[in-house]
């Protein structure tokens, strides 16, 4: 994620500071230095850097603390507000009808963030369209069609057209009965002029009320050509970062929005349709700095565990951090889990839980991919009853028994059963936080 490490190294620094009422020059140093050493290493530029860390040493030093605010509390306060304002509010997205060109160059995630976001807004109760011009990158078509169907929304996309204005125009037509309506477009691998030509078309032909342009968290410097170039040709009024979840800076994409005067609609952070997210520039911080974000939490999780509810309703959520964890809650929890995303993003939500927490535990520990929770099911078909209740009393016969009877291998049946230990012990992990915190979390989740 963006700056990843600024919320760790920022936190150790702080924790020295436990304790002091007043800070001096030393302090506010130590603390300026570690964010000059994230933004820096996570790409954002050297100005922007240098301007940003100005700002909060001025503030730490003259600003007086309010009465009764430790040191530590009042600078982590300014660093947040000053973070806040380097990355800017969030593009202004009404929920109404509205036509969203997205723009960028090939491979940004274009496509992708299409079908999420069409994702997003069905899940806001408008009814998207998402309209694929792309008729440049062969498979986009079929990416774009797969990925919608996933998404449960409209597609229009025309694999025999080699005329992507033709397509935005029959497309719009086409999907006249959806709502928001979302033109994805062809990207290059440079900024060719005939593709921003092309743009320019498509532009005056889908009449958007808004052109989102998407960058790749890794892109670097380079981002803020790209920005100016697409603000240049039709005008850019937000943008959406994707990739956050693998091991990208992001300080780029960061550095052209703030160049460019524009500001961040959307994160992306995963390959399939939910991972998604709308940008909150406050809740943003919050993660980056370790305070957790409980309100984008509560709606995950909330969604997640109505959608689990509704399918089945003898299914309580509450009772499976009580008691013993079985396979039943096993697979409920991963099907939850899939409808939320992936728990390690969901625990860095969490205050006091990201980062150390998830550490510890093996990287797979959380893969509920849906292919696994897939065949996981079909060897759960194959259980008793009991085996479901107590797992750990399937023995080395009965792993041979499941394997033989689902069809699969007894290594697929030995992974599961690892699965649900690792799962088991996380559960217990939550357990162990003390019944007063749980409470606290699952209040404040359901709020
Ligand atoms: P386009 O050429 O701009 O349309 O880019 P695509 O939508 O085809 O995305 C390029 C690649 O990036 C695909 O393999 C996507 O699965 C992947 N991708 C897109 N967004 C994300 C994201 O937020 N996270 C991750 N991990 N991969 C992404």
């Amino acid at each position: 994620m963006v700056l990843d490490d600024l919320g760790s190294s920022l936190r150790g620094t702080l924790d020295d500071l436990r304790g002091k009422s007043r800070l001096d020059e030393d302090d506010v140093q130590a603390v300026v230095k570690q964010i000059q050493r994230s933004l820096l290493q996570a790409d954002v530029d050297v100005d922007l850097v240098m301007a940003l860390s100005d700002s909060i040493k001025t503030r730490a030093l003259n600003e007086e603390p309010p009465g009764g605010t430790s040191a530590r509390d009042h600078v982590l306060k300014i660093v947040y507000e000053e973070l806040v304002e380097l990355v800017g509010d969030s593009t202004e997205l009404p929920l109404e009808s509205q036509t969203i060109m997205l723009a960028g160059l090939q491979g940004s995630g274009k496509t992708t963030t299409a079908a999420k976001m069409a994702w997003w807004f069905s899940k806001k109760g408008l009814r998207p369209a998402v309209i694929q011009t792309d008729t440049f990158r062969p498979g986009a078509y079929d990416q774009a069609k797969q990925m919608c169907e996933n998404a449960e929304v409209d597609f229009y996309g025309d694999p025999d057209e080699s005329d992507p204005v033709k397509i935005a125009r029959e497309g719009m037509e086409a999907t006249s009965d959806a709502e928001v309506h979302i033109v994805d477009t062809a990207g290059r691998h440079a900024l060719e002029d005939d593709l921003i030509d092309e743009i320019e078309e498509i532009e005056s032909t889908a009449d958007p009320d808004r052109s989102l342009l998407v960058l790749d968290a890794a892109i670097g410097q380079g981002a803020k050509e790209q920005a100016q170039r697409f603000e240049e040709a039709v005008g850019v009024e937000g943008v959406v970062i994707t990739k956050l979840d693998g091991t990208a800076k992001g300080g780029g994409a960061l550095t052209a929005v703030n160049e460019t005067d524009s500001s961040i609609a959307f994160l992306g952070t995963g390959e399939t349709v939910q991972d998604i997210e709308r940008f909150e520039p406050n809740s943003f911080i919050s993660r980056l700095l370790g305070m957790g974000d409980l309100k984008q939490l509560a709606e995950r999780v909330e969604r997640a565990m109505e959608e689990t509810q509704a399918e089945d309703d003898d299914w309580d959520p509450e009772q499976m951090l009580e008691g013993e964890f079985t396979l039943n809650d096993m697979q409920k929890q991963m099907d939850a889990m899939n409808k939320m995303g992936p728990l390690d993003q969901v625990m860095d939500m969490i205050p006091g839980m990201g980062g150390g927490m998830m550490d510890q535990l093996p990287d797979d520990a959380m893969d509920v991919t849906q292919n696994r929770m897939r065949k996981f099911d079909i060897i759960m078909e194959s259980m008793t009853d009991a085996e479901l209740e107590e797992p750990r009393a399937i023995g080395a016969s009965q792993v041979e028994r499941i394997a033989r009877g689902s069809g699969t291998d007894e290594e697929s049946v030995q992974e599961l059963l690892e699965q649900h230990k690792m799962m088991r012990q996380t559960i217990q992990q939550f357990q162990g936080m003390g019944d007063g915190d749980m409470q606290r979390m699952m209040k404040k989740m359901q709020q």
